[in-house]
């Protein structure tokens, strides 16, 4: 597999040029070439762009790299932008938490999911900034490690609430830095994996993923719902142990191609394993740290 991580910034404030150009690594044309990159996962984020290709074959890389170079086609533009159009039509819950925290951080007006009149011109012009070969990163070439010593304080910004669809969310925003990246993305998931065995296992629940984190180019949040913080503030110490010693345990779980590829596009450089062993191994005073926030 190869992961190809582009930073790709807003561009006056707006995502739509990052994201069309980013519909048009895709120029599907016949049968042979849907199976080809037809299933591939690419995505667009508010600062950069990833291409996950499922082969390991280094000329399947190597064309898809070219192509991406290669200056994209008036015609396919045109085509991406009434796909585009569809699709924010119907924004996802998660990009309607986007919008509304980005209204609270930077600018009211802004709305991820505004789709433009093409201009072909500015959309040439952002793709030849940003897509220049140097800029592209592979994670399976590319990655470097950070070696200064850890920086483990988490800094609160500032916390919001948010109301989306009849749910009410409590937001927890961190000034951006590749420990705090980490360590938010941990307590996520120490968070998530706790809902789920209690909704599950011993409420007779369905449940869905419920804490969401991520991260914009300054800023870092967690989202909780409000119905979900009780319980999140009162995760037992020796679940916290188990979920510690299983994932220390387990081969992948330090590998996060999406946390090394925006730690990569940000800042050229991510945490090794064992930089992420000791923020794994000291989950509980960061997770201690965070609850007294909430
Ligand atoms: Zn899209």
């Amino acid at each position: 597999m190869f992961h190809i991580y582009i930073y790709t910034p807003l561009y006056n404030l707006w995502n739509y040029i990052p994201h069309i150009i980013e519909h048009c690594a895709y120029n599907i044309k016949s049968e042979k070439d849907f199976f080809k990159y037809g299933n591939e996962e690419f995505w667009n984020s508010t600062y950069y762009s990833y291409f996950i290709l499922e082969t390991n074959d280094k000329s399947i890389l190597a064309e898809f790299i070219e192509n991406l170079s290669n200056t994209p086609l008036k015609e396919l533009i045109q085509y991406e932008h009434c796909i585009i159009k569809k699709e924010n039509k119907h924004p996802e819950y998660s990009q309607k938490l986007i919008n509304k925290i980005w209204k609270e951080l930077y600018w009211k007006k802004f709305n991820f999911n505004q789709t433009w009149k093409v201009l072909y011109s500015k959309v040439l012009n952002y793709h030849k900034k940003y897509y220049k070969k140097d800029n592209m990163i592979i994670l399976e070439n590319n990655i470097k490690y950070y070696t200064w010593k850890l920086d483990t304080k988490l800094k609160l910004h500032k916390n919001i609430k948010i109301n989306i669809e009849k749910e009410t969310e409590l937001i927890y925003i961190f000034k951006h830095s590749i420990e705090t990246l980490f360590t938010i993305y941990l307590i996520s998931d120490l968070i998530d994996n706790f809902l789920y065995y209690n909704s599950r296992f011993k409420n007779k629940e369905y449940f869905r993923t419920d804490s969401i984190y991520w991260d914009f180019e300054d800023y870092i949040y967690i989202s909780i719902d409000i119905n979900n913080i009780k319980l999140s503030e009162n995760i037992n110490k020796s679940f916290i142990s188990e979920y510690i010693n299983n994932n220390l345990n387990k081969k992948d779980y330090l590998s996060n191609k999406d946390f090394d590829g925006s730690c990569m596009v940000k800042y050229w450089y991510t945490l090794s394993n064992e930089h992420k062993k000791e923020l794994l191994i000291n989950l509980e005073k960061y997770y201690a740290k965070l609850i007294s926030m909430f």
